[in-house]
């Protein structure tokens, strides 16, 4: 039972908060009867292999790595979920080997290690929650996400989760979705911070009021045909000012130019941003707006009504008993909390080590989030939960009952706080183990960079393939897995690059700057970082830094650990992280994990 600083346990501040009206389901039941039949039929020889597939994946369910165990994706739409969701959550995640639920780049949660025969009772359970897997893999729009500060944010135009959920809930299972040419990945932001990312999405839209400086109607600065991957491209505006009202015939319409123009031939070509760079932005925006007209005389758009987060209901909270200093519950306070734009009320960051939480630990979180905040939580893109309207004088008690559970960790969205995709420990698709780099490179922060540990804006993340599910072109430092033969031996190894640039006139991914192998990397960056401390100008971000001192020379820097000495004399060079067998490059068709 977790406990206060006052010594009160936390469910004795609990009361029925489970955060007002209760959110409409996402399931249908009776698609869960046909994955059934479907698995029955697929058994039985009715269903050929590839069919089954993409129904499979249309389903939420994906293959691994291993062979009869399946990763079951659960589709968390703007990231929103109720206490009782995220219990129902926790179940699920004690049923796995693991014992862990995994929170994606894309505000998901997935479980690894299902057999197939389960997966239906994961889908019933997440039913029973209002939760759903539909569409949260396969060739259809993909989770509709937005920055886990929406709504609380003091800087932002509006809230913009209304209009992701009113998104969301047209396209699940609209018919104009069910056979997309490849996915598609919406995002949405409130301010110009672009905590949702999105000009890395096939479509992003973030608030503004307008139209003009002027303005004070709601509408959107939509762009379109973002994406990463090996060919990563920025999102460009398809209008300077969409209204509110026509978000949704315009959402509609860039799907159905995706739909009709999107190459069916080759999948590694068939995002949207291979359409823009096929017919140009000029021609793509022409026919959207095109497109837009038509759907608005054809199909009907249900209206959005926008809400407003609205406060707990009071509770009588026990007053803290004076808290002695304690170095880590202030650092915690200083790089896991938010002052939120409602008064006296904080967003707390949950940061959970590679995206991972066990049972326990959702509950504890389920539980924290009646007893103090609004009875919700939310996932982020950066694979952690947020808490929000926490009341400030119940901070310490927030911290002690996540202390309690080994989750009141500082330094969340910042340098220690490592983004890693599931790479080889699972995905078919993956090349190196980027999840055990990250713990290594999390840990080497925290021992030998403390004084970095938490710096703001510097972030590393990895993909275990070029793929890019880890975000690697959008840090201050990325990396993504390869192999390459060192004295006749392969061994892992990780492209290094640098110097992400997200928003303003000029944003840029991140530049290649060496290859490394996988066990020296930590060492690389550590280098590198320390460079960045010992020269950086006052107030001079890593971007910044990148430019002054230039690749050439930070190449040099890096270049010590770029080779290996024969395996007979440093065996562990060529192991990956959490490895005790040598590295074999050992990849399978891939369903991309992303
Ligand atoms: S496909 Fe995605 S999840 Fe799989 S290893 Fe590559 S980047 Fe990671």
């Amino acid at each position: 039972m977790a406990v206060s600083r006052s010594g009160a346990a936390v469910e004795d501040l609990e009361d029925a908060v489970e955060g007002g009206e209760q959110p409409a389901s996402w399931a249908d039941e009776r698609e869960i009867d046909s994955f059934e039949r479907f698995v029955r039929d697929f058994h039985a020889g009715r269903v050929n292999p590839e069919e089954f597939r993409k129904f499979r994946l249309q389903h939420g369910v994906y293959g691994q790595r291993q062979q009869d165990v399946q990763m079951v994706r659960v589709k968390i739409p703007w990231g929103g979920l109720t206490a009782a969701q995220l219990e129902r959550l926790a179940d699920l995640a004690e049923r796995t080997p693991r014992g862990v639920a995994h929170v994606t780049t894309r505000q998901n949660v997935q479980y690894h290690f299902v057999p197939l025969a389960e997966a239906e009772v994961f889908m019933r359970a997440l039913a029973e929650a209002g939760l759903t897997t539909r569409e949260a893999c396969g060739n259809t729009v993909r989770n509709v996400t937005v920055g886990h500060c929406a709504g609380v944010c003091p800087r932002e135009a509006f809230d913009p989760t209304p209009y992701a959920d009113a998104v969301a809930r047209f396209l699940l299972r609209n018919p104009m979705n069910q056979n997309l040419p490849r996915k598609f990945k919406i995002a949405f932001s409130g301010c110009a911070d672009d905590t949702g990312l999105t000009p890395i999405h096939d479509v992003g839209a973030r608030a503004v009021l307008g139209p003009g400086a002027a303005g004070t109607a709601r509408g959107f600065v939509v762009v379109l045909g973002g994406g990463l991957g090996p060919a990563p491209r920025f999102a460009e505006p398809l209008e300077p000012f969409t209204p509110a009202a026509d978000l949704l015939p315009t959402v509609a319409a860039i799907v159905r130019v995706f739909d009709r123009h999107g190459n069916r031939e080759n999948r590694n070509l068939a995002r949207l941003k291979f359409v823009v760079k096929k017919l140009g932005i000029d021609a793509v925006r022409a026919l959207v707006l095109k497109v837009r007209e038509g759907l608005r005389a054809t199909m009907a758009f249900p209206a959005v009504t926008p809400w407003e987060e609205q406060p707990p209901s009071p509770r009588a909270l026990e007053a803290s008993a004076p808290i002695a200093p304690d170095a880590a519950c202030s650092r915690w306070r200083a790089s896991a909390v938010l002052p939120q734009k409602q008064r006296g009320y904080a967003a707390v960051h949950v940061r959970l080590v590679r995206g991972d939480a066990t049972g326990p630990q959702l509950r504890a979180v389920a539980a924290l989030a009646r007893a103090l905040g609004d009875g919700r939580v939310r996932t982020s893109n950066q694979q952690n939960l947020i808490l929000r309207w926490i009341p400030v004088e119940a901070l310490p008690a927030a911290y002690a009952a996540l202390d309690a559970v080994g989750l009141a960790l500082p330094g969340a969205e910042r340098l220690v706080d490592v983004t890693s995709c599931p790479g080889a420990d699972t995905c078919q698709l993956g090349i190196t183990s980027s999840r055990g780099l990250a713990l290594a490179l999390s840990e080497t922060i925290e021992r030998e960079l403390p004084d970095l540990a938490d710096a703001p804006g510097l972030r590393i993340k990895i993909s275990g393939c070029p793929n890019s599910c880890g975000q690697h072109h959008v840090a201050a430092i990325g990396l993504y897995g390869g192999a390459r033969k060192f004295h006749g031996e392969q061994a892992p190894t990780y492209q290094l690059l640098v110097g992400a640039r997200l928003g303003g006139e000029a944003p840029r991914y991140a530049r290649p700057l060496a290859r490394i192998p996988a066990r020296q990397v930590p060492a690389a960056v550590v280098a590198l970082l320390a460079l960045y401390r010992g020269e950086r100008a006052a107030g001079e971000a890593f971007d910044g830094f990148v430019d002054r001192v230039g690749l050439e020379r930070l190449a040099a820097v890096v270049e010590p650990w770029s080779e290996l000495p024969p395996s007979a004399d440093a065996p562990d060079g060529y192991l990956d992280w959490g490895a005790d067998q040598p590295f074999a490059l050992a990849t399978g068709p891939g369903e991309c994990a992303a």
